[in-house]
């Protein structure tokens, strides 16, 4: 079987690295040559276009930034809508909106290529080690021909529904991420201004009810100054736009979304936009004027 993947940033790359130690022939494309060069050095062949690197796939895996990057090497002026065989099968595993998703899936129907929505959660670490969750949306009958792949990144792959399902699956996901973060930057805020050491905080909190992935991931580097991303602020601000729009679209409001949307906006503005998703602690920071590194 022949993939070609396209996108080849903080997770396209060690998700391809993985489909090439598995012994699948990858044909690789980024904007950016350096990336697919470190591809080429792993065993993959380096297209010069994201065209170029679709045609050879039976199947074709993105993982690009957002909606119109998508839009743009699907249905572009040389999108690969025009290089992609019919039969073949289109996985996006971008985090995009999920309107986007179904009109791409639309528009390649109308050719005869399939395709599957199916975001990722887990982060670089899991990316590494091929244990990120994927959900999916999209046919069921094309989900059960690719899970066996799927599973070559993932350690959970879940099929959520029609699609645009996985993107939305992915949108409650980042909802509940972000939440998270700014409820441990409050939390630890409040121990370290009242005299405690956070470290013994997080100790002592941990294994309980309190405790999550995400605290587990994020409250370690929040108390060593690490803002090495991971997840960009940029990446995060994007997620918490499509999700609402795509409240609003479907008639609901997010009023914590929509507040942690505004802190992560200001932290942006500030310069911070490429710092990862845990230095939405330096926005209590700002306004405490308490630092809860160590
Ligand atoms: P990234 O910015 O590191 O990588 C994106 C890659 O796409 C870059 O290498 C860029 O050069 C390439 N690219 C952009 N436009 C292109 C185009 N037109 N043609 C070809 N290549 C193009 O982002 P990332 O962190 O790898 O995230 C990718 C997706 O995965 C995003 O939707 C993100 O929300 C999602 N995601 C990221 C994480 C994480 O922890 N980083 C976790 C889960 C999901």
């Amino acid at each position: 079987m022949k993939i070609g993947f396209i996108g080849l940033g903080i997770m396209g790359k060690p998700m391809c690295k993985n489909l090439i130690r598995k012994g699948l022939a990858c044909h690789v494309y980024d904007i950016n040559d350096n990336a697919a060069m470190e591809l080429e050095r792993e065993g993959a062949v380096r297209e010069n276009s994201a065209q170029a690197a679709a045609s050879h796939g039976d199947i074709v895996i993105l993982m690009l930034p957002n909606s119109p990057q998508v839009k743009q090497v699907v249905l572009g002026e040389a999108g690969i809508i025009n290089s992609m065989r019919p039969g073949s099968i289109l996985i996006d595993m971008s985090s995009i909106a999920p309107g986007v998703s179904q009109e791409v899936g639309r528009a390649l129907e109308a050719k005869g290529i399939e395709m599957l929505d199916a975001p990722v959660s887990g982060g670089e670490p899991k990316a590494i080690d091929g244990t990120l969750s994927i959900m999916v949306g999209g046919k069921k009958e094309i989900f059960e021909q690719v899970k066996e792949l799927l599973l070559f990144m993932g350690s959970s792959v879940v099929y959520c529904g029609a699609l645009g399902a996985g993107n939305t699956t992915k949108l409650a996901n980042q909802i509940i991420v972000a939440l998270n973060i700014a409820a441990c930057s409050e939390a630890f805020t409040l121990a370290k201004a009242a005299g405690l050491d956070p470290e013994l905080v997080f100790q002592a909190i941990r294994g309980g009810l309190a405790g999550s992935t995400v605290m587990e991931s994020k409250l370690p580097m929040m108390l060593a100054g690490n803002d090495k991303p991971g997840f960009k602020i940029g990446l995060h601000i994007k997620d918490l736009n499509n999700a609402l729009e795509t409240a609003h679209e479907v008639g609901v409001g997010l009023p914590l979304t929509a507040q942690v949307m505004e802190m992560l906006q200001l932290l942006k503005a500030d310069g911070l936009g490429d710092k990862d998703h845990s230095a939405l602690a330096y926005y209590y920071q700002k306004l405490s004027g308490v630092s809860i590194t160590r």
